[in-house]
């Protein structure tokens, strides 16, 4: 069987799903590899790469589609390529099932099964499959690079010749997978980093990682409820007062806040208030990874980078991912060779898509010409 990347068409995106490297390793399943030509440019990958690794070139999008019987993908499709989908093909690719009827139905009636990636059951046996993750990793290390590059300081704290630096204070709210590599990067620049979660057993992570663990005075009981199946849930009225009591405590000395604090299926919670805003000094950074829920902050501007009138910056981009391309693309491409690995059991470059396996049936979500989303809780932790 054939596996091919098309060009992303997603304005601005620049990764791809294939890579030379990932490439080889799907040709040691026994799959053919076929890329859109000029796929992996804008990710530091050439065509000549490509080739290189043994893959194919086709010309245009409408002969990738028709060739590829698997094709992989970052973006969810849009209606040009939903259009460009057929029967027996498989797509792999983020699909964003939840708020895609349409492409669900669209993919039932050209008999495309499409295993969306997001949907990868976060159990430890997925993890190397689990691109929320590693791209979540790649979202909290670019925030604190972001940061610094609109930072006027240094991180670290400096005894120089030319004067004493102090070190630059971070908050980092929220310690799912982002905000701990937000964390792991700031402390590794040299900042004083503090980190708040709603889930209190996400302290000993953040501690490890050389942060600081904020703690809120609060019944133990309501801490714990604020917390489900491993995400949060929306804390209580009194839990938020307490929090944003405590963030309105440190916003005066605080110099970067890193904010990736999210609830699945909602709004993001407003965390950091404009009076907030507003006690920071001037040239203090707000980098908002909840930009795309909404924001943390009330004033960050989804895609755009603003400036208040106090001279704090907030960053509101959504696409740090594909702003390191070549990192995003290679780690994509390794979860979705992963997924191979398990959907070829003979390494014969035959894709069996077994649905009594939970990985695969958590993240299939059209089979068969049926809508198989959502899908059944997983069997297994
Ligand atoms: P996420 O992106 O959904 O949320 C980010 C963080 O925001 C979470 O830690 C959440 O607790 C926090 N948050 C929500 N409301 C908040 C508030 N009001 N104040 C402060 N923080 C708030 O999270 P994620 O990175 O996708 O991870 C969620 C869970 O999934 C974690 O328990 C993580 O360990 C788990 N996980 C498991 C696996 C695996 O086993 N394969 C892989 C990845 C993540």
């Amino acid at each position: 069987m054939k596996i091919g990347a098309p060009r992303e068409v997603f304005e601005g995106e620049a990764r791809v799903a294939m890579t030379p490297d990932s490439a080889l390793q799907l040709q040691k399943l026994g799959y053919d590899c076929v890329i859109e030509a000029g796929a992996g440019s804008k990710a530091g990958f050439s065509d000549a790469a490509y080739k290189e690794a043994g893959v194919s070139v086709v010309k245009t999008a409408a002969a990738l589609w028709k060739e590829a019987d698997i094709v992989v993908k970052v973006r969810q499709p849009d209606a040009t390529e939903t259009k460009k989908m057929r029967a027996e093909q498989t797509l792999i690719s983020f699909f964003n099932p939840a708020a895609n009827e349409a492409g669900m139905k669209a993919a039932t009636k050209a008999g495309t099964n499409v295993i969306a990636m997001e949907m990868v059951p976060r159990i430890s046996r997925a993890q190397k499959m689990d691109a929320l993750s590693s791209m979540a990793n790649i979202a909290g290390y670019r925030a604190v690079i972001e940061a610094g590059n609109n930072f006027p300081r240094f991180f670290t704290g400096q005894v120089t010749a030319a004067g004493k630096v102090p070190p630059a204070k971070i908050l980092v709210i929220g310690a799912g997978v982002a905000g701990l590599a937000a964390i792991g990067t700031a402390t590794s620049l040299g900042a004083i980093t503090y980190a708040f979660d709603v889930r209190p057993e996400v302290a000993e992570q953040i501690e490890s990682m050389g942060a600081e663990f904020v703690f809120l005075e609060f019944e133990e009981s309501s801490q714990d409820s604020a917390a489900t199946g491993g995400y949060a849930a929306p804390s209580s009225p009194e839990f938020r007062e307490k929090q944003l009591e405590k963030f309105r405590e440190m916003a005066p000395e605080i110099d970067i806040v890193i904010c990736t604090a999210l609830i699945p299926n909602r709004e993001a919670p407003e965390l950091w208030t404009p009076d907030m805003v507003e006690m920071m000094k001037p040239g203090s950074v707000i980098v908002d990874l909840a930009a795309e829920k909404g924001g943390n902050c009330k004033l960050t501007k989804m895609d755009e980078k603003i400036v208040t009138d106090n001279g704090v910056t907030i960053v509101g981009y959504t696409d740090f991912p594909s702003r390191m391309a070549t990192q995003a693309s290679t780690l994509y491409g390794n979860n979705i060779r992963h997924m191979m690995t398990d959907l070829t059991p003979e390494k014969d470059g035959v894709l069996v898509h077994d649905m009594e396996d939970d990985v695969i049936r958590g993240a299939t979500v059209t089979f068969d010409k049926e809508i198989t989303y959502p899908p059944p809780p997983p069997k297994v932790a």
